[in-house]
């Protein structure tokens, strides 16, 4: 069986070391149907060995992947959120939110995509009126993605509207990103979070010793 390991970071194949069945009735009469199965599997990382815990609940005694779903313990980390040291409070809440829901999962399918997908313009426009400055843009506005042109490489704004339109996209067509896109924007976030905040408090602690001179 393959699954996701938080420890390897990457899908690894694991060995079910215990499965339990039980049948369970839907009514409260535990004798009458309709009837589901619910298993409970321990496995065992092939990578690292680390154990993982799944609850599956299935309508036959031998469950295929069409017709389960599962909660697996603990949650997987696709993503693990990055340290910031220098992102304001409320921005970095807002990333780590935005990455909980990236990491949520029904079986292999991403279960928050909606919310990811609109998260990531929110976070975008926060950075927008934090970094905006107090310069309007060509149109008149201020704390847009054009308002950040003089501190980021044009096609790193470039990538950023098209952040702001696939959450627009999301708003109102309620079209979502796959996992796959998800995880680029996210990466394209990350960046340009430590490029305007981090990058800065990074470099005021970078201290060189002098080099040892060599004797003659
Ligand atoms: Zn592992």
């Amino acid at each position: 069986m393959t699954l996701y390991c938080n420890v390897c970071a990457r899908e690894q194949l694991h060995r079910i070391s215990a499965t339990v069945t039980k049948l369970v009735s839907e009514t409260s009469n535990e004798n009458q149907g309709p009837f589901w199965y619910v298993s409970a599997q321990i496995s065992e990382c092939g990578g690292c060995g680390n154990f993982s815990f799944q609850e599956i609940f299935h309508d036959s005694d031998a469950p295929s992947e069409d017709d389960t779903s599962r909660n697996t313990y603990p949650e997987r980390w696709y993503r693990l959120p990055r340290q910031y040291r220098a992102v304001p409070w409320v921005l970095e809440s807002t990333y780590r939110e935005l990455v909980f829901a990236y990491n949520q999962h029904w079986g292999p399918l991403p279960a928050l995509s909606f919310l990811s997908t609109i998260g990531l313009s929110v976070l975008l426009e926060m950075i927008c009126k934090d970094k905006g400055g107090t310069e309007a843009d060509q149109r008149g506005r201020f704390g847009t993605v054009d308002s950040l042109e003089k501190l980021l490489p044009p096609n790193v704004v470039a990538a950023l509207h098209e952040v702001r339109r696939l959450g627009n996209d999301a708003k109102h067509e309620f079209r979502h990103l796959d996992r796959e896109n998800l995880g680029r924007a996210l990466d394209a976030i990350e960046s340009v979070l430590d490029t305007l905040y981090d990058l800065e408090a990074k470099a005021m602690n970078f201290h060189l010793q002098a080099p040892v001179r060599r004797r003659e």
